[in-house]
C-alpha cells in the first residue's frame, strides 16, 4: 500500500466522492481539455441533441472519472459506470446499451482492456445506435438487430495508443489529460482542504501539491494523512512544518518519492556508481521483483528526470546525484 500510488484504494471511494468537482467551472486546471470540452457540451446543448462521444487519455488520478461525471451534469443527463474489464463478453454490453435512456452518459473505464467481441458491438453502436443481438449457436444462429436510443459514450484509457485505430476514430472528440502544474495541485488542495473542513496556510497547501506527483488523487489522499497528524500533534492547522513533518513520517519526501524510489535510487548511485546497470541487478540489490522497479518505481523517477533507461542500462541524471545530497564520482577524463 504506497501512499503515492495514483490508483485508488477501495476504501479511498466515498471520501473522493465527496471531493469531485461537479461542474466544468469548478474543475481545476486541465484549460485546453476544459475549453475544447465546454464548446462540445454547449454545442449539443444549443442542438438540443446528444453530446458526441468522448475518450479521455491520461494517466490515473488526473480526473478522468470526474471529467465523465461533469458531461452528464452539464447535459443533464443520467450517467451508467461500468469499465473495460466487467465487460468480457458481448451480451453484457449488449444488456448495458439497450438499457440506457435517450442522452445518457455511459462511462468505460479502462475501455482498451474490453474484450475483442465486445469491441466490435460497441463500433456499431457508438456509430449507429445500434446492436445485432446473436440468438442461438451455430449455424441457427441469428442476428437480431436492435435499435438503441442516442447515447454519449465516455470513454477512458490511460494511453490512447492502445486502442484500435477502428475504436478510437469513433470518438468525436478525444481530450489528453496532462499531469498537472504544482500551482494547480495548491488550488486542488486548498479547495479539498476547504470541503474537508481543515484550516491549511497557503505554504501548507504548496507543500502537499509539491509531493503530489502532479495528480490531483495524491494531493488529496496526501492532504488526508496530514490533515490526521495536524490534528494529532499540531493544532489542527496545516502549516509547512505540519506538513513536512507529517509526510515525514509516511516516507514521502520533498519531491513525492517514496520509500521505494528512494531504495532504487539510493542503490543506483551508492551501489553502482550512478549505473548503467541492468534492471534485474538493480532489482536485486534493492531486495524487490523485477516488475515493481520497472512498473512501479521507474515511470515517475524517468518522469522526474532522475534516472533514464538506456540500452546498456538504468543511469542516474545529475539531478538524481543533488536530490539524494551526494556526490558523483570524479569522472577520469582522457
Ligand atoms: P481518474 O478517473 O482519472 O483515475 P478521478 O476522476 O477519479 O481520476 O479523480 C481522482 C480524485 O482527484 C477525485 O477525488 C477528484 O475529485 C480529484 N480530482 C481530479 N481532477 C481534479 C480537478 N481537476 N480538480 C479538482 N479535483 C480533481
Amino acid at each position: 500500500e504506497r501512499l503515492v500510488d495514483a490508483e485508488v484504494d477501495g476504501d479511498e471511494q466515498a471520501v473522493e466522492a465527496a471531493l469531485r468537482p461537479k461542474q466544468l467551472g469548478e474543475f481545476i486546471g486541465q484549460p485546453k481539455v476544459r475549453e475544447q470540452l465546454d464548446l462540445v457540451l454547449r454545442a449539443a446543448r444549443a442542438r438540443g441533441g446528444t453530446a458526441d462521444h468522448v475518450l479521455l487519455s491520461g494517466a490515473p488520478g488526473l480526473g478522468k472519472t470526474t471529467l465523465s461525471m461533469i458531461i452528464a451534469a452539464e447535459m443533464g443527463a443520467p450517467i451508467r459506470i461500468t469499465s473495460g474489464p466487467a465487460i468480457q463478453h458481448a451480451g453484457d454490453l449488449a444488456a448495458i446499451l439497450s438499457s440506457l435512456q435517450e442522452g445518457e452518459v455511459l462511462f468505460l473505464d479502462e475501455i482498451h482492456r474490453m474484450s475483442r467481441p465486445a469491441e466490435e458491438m460497441l463500433y456499431m453502436a457508438m456509430e449507429d445506435f445500434r446492436v445485432d443481438v446473436i440468438v442461438g449457436k451455430g449455424p441457427g444462429a441469428t442476428a437480431i438487430p436492435l435499435e438503441l436510443p442516442p447515447f454519449t459514450l465516455v470513454g477512458a484509457t490511460t494511453r490512447a495508443g492502445l486502442l484500435p485505430p477502428p475504436l478510437r476514430d469513433r470518438f468525436g472528440f478525444t481530450a489528453h489529460m496532462e499531469f498537472y502544474e504544482p500551482a494547480e495541485l495548491e488550488q486542488v488542495v486548498r479547495r479539498s482542504a476547504e470541503l474537508l473542513e481543515v484550516r491549511t496556510d497557503p505554504e501548507g497547501a504548496v507543500e502537499i501539491a509539491g509531493r503530489s506527483r502532479g495528480t490531483p488523487r495524491i494531493a488529496n489522499r496526501l492532504l488526508r494523512r496530514v490533515r490526521d497528524y495536524a490534528q494529532v500533534k499540531a493544532d489542527g492547522v496545516i502549516t509547512r512544518e505540519v506538513a513536512g513533518a507529517a509526510l515525514e513520517v509516511y516516507e514521502v519526501d520533498g519531491r513525492g518519492l517514496d520509500r521505494l524510489d528512494r531504495a532504487v535510487l539510493g542503490s543506483l548511485l551508492k551501489l553502482f556508481g550512478g549505473g548503467p546497470v541492468g534492471l534485474s541487478t538493480l532489482a536485486v540489490a534493492v531486495g524487490e521483483e523485477r516488475e515493481t522497479v520497472e512498473e512501479v518505481a521507474e515511470p515517475f523517477l524517468v518522469r522526474e528526470g532522475l534516472l533514464a533507461r538506456t540500452p546498456r542500462g538504468r543511469v542516474a541524471t545529475p539531478a538524481a546525484w543533488a536530490h539524494l545530497g551526494l556526490t558523483p564520482p570524479q569522472q577520469s577524463s582522457g
